[in-house]
């Protein structure tokens, strides 16, 4: 245990939580199919960055995550390749009921780039991806979810409008995801992610992340979030 504490300093990782898993050291030690190992060494990805490293056995071990790691360290593979993998995992996945994994991003450009990311580990399964946010038309929004899709990556306004308008059902959705948590409140739209996460059935995996962790954004990671495993990595402010 003393190599993974010391391991675990060296990459500036500190975990608060029950039953923590040890870190991973490589994507092999992940248990990923090959088709996903292979579209991840198609992406160039030869290992996992640190905070993958700690999110990614937890995450694949079903629990609930508050990720905590400054801008461009590598969080969407830690929440997107678990997300194909959690699908997969979905017995009757044929059934077309609406997505499995939603995921809440603060602004379009943000989710796009989601959206491009969750496409390439989602291609060798085939499974669809839809992307709805504003500055676009919902009309073709609308028909792309009524075709159906396993994953959606949303910013919180538009989805709640298709929401509305009965453009997908949120009733399989069991893996949801809010990205960039602190830039969500700052854009004003906590009762927006309130009304979503209430409409996703309580036994979800949920995972959180975010730059930093101020007051309102760790209240609600306590209401929505489950015995969550914190995990942060390098300095932090707040
Ligand atoms: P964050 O969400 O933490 O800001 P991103 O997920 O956008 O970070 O990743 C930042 C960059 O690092 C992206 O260009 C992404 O493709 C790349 N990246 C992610 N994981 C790895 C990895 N394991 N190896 C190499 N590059 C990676
Ligand atoms: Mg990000």
């Amino acid at each position: 245990e003393t190599e993974v504490a010391d391991y675990m300093k060296s990459m500036a990782i500190r975990v608060s939580g029950f039953d923590v898993p040890r870190p991973i050291k490589s994507f092999a030690d992940c248990g990923f199919p090959v088709q996903l190992m292979n579209a991840i060494a198609k992406q160039g990805y030869e290992k996992p960055t640190t905070i993958q490293c700690q999110a990614l056995p937890i995450v694949l071990s079903g629990r609930d995550i508050i990720g905590i790691a400054k801008t461009g360290s590598g969080k969407t593979a830690a929440f997107v390749l678990p997300m194909i993998f959690h699908i997969m995992d979905q017995p009757e996945l044929e059934k077309d009921e609406g997505p499995i994994g939603v995921v809440c991003a603060p602004t379009r450009e943000l989710a796009h780039q989601i959206y491009l990311e969750a496409k390439k580990f989602a291609k060798p399964y085939n499974l669809r991806v839809a992307a709805v946010y504003g500055g676009v038309s919902k009309f073709d929004q609308f028909k792309e979810l009524k075709a159906g899709c396993e994953i959606v990556i949303a910013t919180p306004g538009r989805l709640i409008d298709l929401l509305k308008m009965k453009a997908l059902k949120m009733f399989r959705a069991t893996y949801l995801v809010l990205d960039e948590a602190d830039r969500m409140f700052d854009l004003g739209f906590e009762p927006q992610i309130r009304s979503i996460v209430g409409q996703i059935r309580p036994d979800r995996q949920t995972l959180l992340f975010s730059a930093t962790m101020p007051y309102k954004v760790e209240r609600l990671a306590r209401e929505i979030l489950t015995d969550p495993i914190r995990v942060t990595v390098g300095q932090v402010g707040s």
